[in-house]
């Protein structure tokens, strides 16, 4: 296929390094030509490394710079009925969240970029001839434990039509989804039959719904934060052996701006969260993940993709403040997804031999087996901050991004 074409590799994991700008960028690195960096360590123990990757993006790159090179590829190869991913790493601070969400307008992320591509081709594909359906899902992986960011938008601003129907910002074309998702065999996972999601709607619908200026929470949000907390998740497989997370809610959607809900409204309820323990955003994974399902209108054939947008946990080395209590049980757990999650790049490197890929390590790898290795792009974007200050975390960054390489 035209993604590992032209490299020097055979691997099928492509591999960019992004520098973020930041004041004062120190002499230890030198981005020396296209792809390569080199970088020395300020201590002098470990002397000069000189590393190639895909292409190395430094501080002047733009957000549409990295989503043409990161994403685009993904975008055709989902919408052709595969499997694709995409991964930030790095130690916190270096611009993960950045690169994946950014922020508004120009500085928009990968993941608004790639969601507008999609409703694109989706909107002229299904204009030409196909039902097309685009659903998406967005979860956290926090010390293992799996947690539904998405339902915070399901439990929003509900209004529940029968039985358990959902009809709620999606409004014209509910019934075709449902139709595409039956025949899809995809009613278990699907919003539609989930009885939790519909009772706490009516229960909000009949409750105190409204938009609450005061600064607390609205029912809403109440309810959204609790089952954030006590709700938890777990992966299983279907008979063709695909993994999905029971229970999460998949919400169907239409438009960009739909989409954007989701992800803002999964976004505030953990950084509000967050506030009560601490910086969870730094300490656990978030994977947003996009299904595209099409099904021809004249010969009934269908095709599924999906895509996972993954923004991992600060890749950064257990410091001394955090030897006990929860801050080690976190980094312990980064530690060990991170590690399962090189061990099974690692694995999949066509000229490693090994005939055995971990995915069952780390729930993070188990959730991610259908986007990594076969027919699945891959993508790894490792982020790093060139102060001489975080020489040692980028130097190791740069290190892991070239293992899997
Ligand atoms: P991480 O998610 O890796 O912990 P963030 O994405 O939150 O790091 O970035 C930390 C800070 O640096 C944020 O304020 C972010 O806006 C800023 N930042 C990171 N990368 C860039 C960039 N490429 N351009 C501009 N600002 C950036
Ligand atoms: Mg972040």
């Amino acid at each position: 296929n035209d993604y590992t074409a032209g490299g020097t590799d055979s691997s099928s994991i492509k591999v960019f390094i992004r520098g973020r700008p930041t004041p004062e960028t120190s002499e230890c690195y030198k981005v020396t030509g296209q792809g390569k960096i080199q970088i020395s360590d300020p201590s002098g123990e470990r002397g000069d490394h000189v590393f190639g990757y895909e292409k190395v993006f430094w501080d002047a790159s733009s957000q549409d710079d990295i989503y043409r090179y990161c994403c685009e590829p993904h975008v055709e190869h989902v919408l052709s009925g595969f499997n694709s991913c995409v991964f930030a790493y790095g130690q916190t601070g270096s611009g993960k969240t950045y690169s994946m969400f950014g922020e508004a307008g120009e500085n928009r992320g990968l993941i608004p970029r790639v969601v507008e591509s999609i409703v694109s081709a989706v909107t002229s594909r299904t204009s030409s001839g196909s039902e097309v359906a685009m659903v998406v899902s967005f979860l956290e992986i926090y010390c293992d434990q799996i947690r539904d960011l998405g339902n915070a938008y399901l439990n929003s601003d509900q209004t529940i039509t029968a039985a358990g129907d959902h009809a709620g910002p999606l409004p014209t074309n509910t019934a075709k989804t449902s139709e595409i998702f039956e025949r899809m065999q995809l009613e278990r996972q699907s919003s539609f039959s989930r009885p939790r999601a519909a009772s706490r709607a009516l229960s909000v619908q009949s409750g105190d719904l409204g938009d609450d200026m005061s600064g607390s929470f609205s029912a809403s949000q109440r309810a959204a934060e609790s089952d954030y907390r006590s709700m938890h998740y777990e992966i299983h497989e279907d008979n063709d052996k695909n993994v999905f997370v029971k229970d999460l809610a998949l919400i169907p959607v239409t438009t960009a701006e739909e989409v954007m809900a989701v992800i803002n409204m999964g976004l505030q309820l953990r950084a509000t969260h967050e506030t009560k323990i601490n910086d969870v955003s730094s300490r656990s994974h978030t994977v947003f993940t996009i299904t595209i399902i099409q099904k021809d209108r004249v010969t009934g054939a269908s095709l599924k993709g999906l895509l996972n947008l993954v923004d991992l946990a600060g890749s950064e080395r257990i410091k001394k403040s955090e030897s006990s209590g929860q801050r080690l049980k976190e980094a312990l757990h980064i530690n060990t997804s991170l590690t399962a999650l090189g061990k099974v790049v690692l694995a999949l490197d066509p000229s490693s031999n090994l005939s055995h890929i971990p995915y069952r390590d780390s729930k993070l790898t188990r959730l991610l087996q259908n986007s990594l290795g076969g027919n699945s792009y891959t993508t790894l974007l490792a982020t790093i901050h060139p102060t001489t200050e975080y020489a040692e975390e980028s130097l190791s960054t740069l290190m892991f991004a070239n293992r899997c390489r």
